[in-house]
């Protein structure tokens, strides 16, 4: 091992493993520690490198801009360096060129570009980079071939890359992935994961360990940055207990359908997530209609307020199909899903719902099906959510929510075939025994 000058970057060799083709390892260290007893925090990611194979000839160059928020080709071309009448005259006009002109914020764009300001070509991927269909993040190309151009419009190459991450948890979970650099959309999905086991809130531990192992995906032969797609396992070290998930297409259709499970094949999702919003509070409580103390008459409130700001998303708490999307009297803007064993759950005084949701739909848990609003009776934005078995209403937090279903025998053997080598990695990861390796 050489010597690390400072303790903050270490590159390690690291023995690949034949799926996860990992090529690097490389370690932070974090502040320095107050408290003596505590091991010191420390960080590894493991990433492919991400050398981009776009090289540009001397006298040109090639650059990737994400678009921005109304952009315009010519307001996009400038940020890229580019002065190019005949290649905006080409895009106005040619029928496949022409999707250039409804440019979507966020979406990468790469161009060479030469010293005169010409474009020589521009790749505009505009299809979304999504993990269960690669196929879908088409991109246009626009090629310049002296003073002709061609235009073609094509699934994008897709690179697939795991990253890994191993943390010691000195305060909450969100400042340990912060500072291991693991991507926010990652974290908060391992919190939605970790959450079917444990409190996070209340139950974590100081020195706590976290591996996380996630993929992320990256247009090929582009200068962009790679998207975090989801959470492939997660392995969680806290007061002598250990809680873990790995993630597992079970329909084996590759439709990106799969469920999170204990790396003995065990069920570990809910049927139902205890919370419809992400981060909220519970402002106001079940309360099955007594005779209040002061008024004397009855007050009921069969459902629980969650306080979130207007237009914080609203989650499908499990699996299920929309039996109405509209206005209620009372409820204003309000969704109710029905789902098996004769549950269902109701969302109400939302501001607006998601896409295209009709009556009808099939939902999956966590998927966003509306917005926090104060439609209908309400004095504020806020989700007053209900709960319901066989028609009667329960107490969404203290009610006990099953577990979806156990994996079939034949399952089991694809499970363990599937997950089995992603399994003993993530064991592997050590942040300890690195840190050691620095004294
Ligand atoms: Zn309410």
């Amino acid at each position: 091992m050489p010597r690390i000058p400072d303790r903050r970057i270490n590159k390690v060799a690291a023995a690949v493993g034949t799926a996860l083709a990992l090529a690097a390892v490389t370690a932070f260290g974090v502040a320095p520690l107050r408290e003596a007893e505590l091991p010191p925090p420390e960080t590894i990611v493991e990433s492919l490198e991400l050398k981009p194979e776009v090289t540009a000839t001397p006298d040109t160059f090639v650059q990737s801009e994400r678009v921005r928020r109304g952009e315009t080709v010519a307001s996009l071309l400038e940020r890229l360096g580019a002065a190019d009448a005949q290649f905006l005259k080409f895009a106005a006009n040619d029928p496949v060129a022409r999707r250039l002109l409804q440019l979507q914020s966020g979406r990468s764009v790469t161009a060479e570009v030469d010293a005169s300001g010409r474009v020589l070509w521009l790749q505009y991927r505009h299809g979304k980079l999504n993990a269960s269909e690669p196929e879908k993040a088409t991109r246009l190309t626009i090629r310049r071939d002296d003073e002709r151009f061609e235009a073609v419009d094509e699934p994008a190459p897709v690179e697939r890359h795991v990253e890994m991450a191993a943390m010691v948890i000195n305060s909450s979970l969100f400042a340990a992935t912060d500072a291991a650099g693991v991507p926010e959309s990652i974290a908060a999905k391992v919190a939605d994961i970790l959450d079917a086991e444990i409190d996070l809130r209340r139950d974590l531990r100081r020195g706590a360990q976290l591996r996380i192992v996630y993929e992320t995906l990256r247009e090929a032969d582009s200068l962009s940055a790679p998207e975090a797609t989801r959470v492939l396992a997660v392995q969680l070290r806290n007061a002598g207990k250990r809680h873990e998930a790995v993630w597992f297409d079970r329909g084996g259709d590759g439709n990106g359908e799969g469920e999170y499970f204990r790396f003995d094949g065990s069920s570990l999702r809910k049927a139902f997530l205890r919370n419809p919003l992400e981060f909220s509070r519970v402002s106001s409580g079940f309360s099955n209609g007594r005779m209040h103390p002061l008024h004397g008459n009855m007050r009921a409130h069969k459902g629980v307020d969650f306080a979130a700001p207007a237009g914080a998303p609203v989650r499908a708490s499990g699996d299920g199909v929309v039996e109405f999307v509209g206005k209620q009297r009372g409820y204003g803007n309000v969704i109710v899903l029905r789902h098996r064993d004769g549950i269902s759950t109701l969302y109400a005084h939302l501001r607006g719902f998601a896409g295209t949701l009709v009556a009808g739909d099939k939902v999956q848990q966590g998927e966003l099906i509306g917005f926090v609003g104060s439609t209908g009776w309400a004095t504020g934005p806020h989700l007053h959510y209900e709960f319901m078995v066989d028609g009667k209403h329960v107490d969404p937090m203290t009610v006990a929510f099953g577990e979806s279903e156990p994996l079939s025998l034949l399952e089991r053997a694809r499970f363990r075939a599937g997950t089995g080598e992603l399994v003993a990695r993530i064991g592997q990861l050590d942040p300890l025994r690195l840190a050691a390796n620095f004294e």
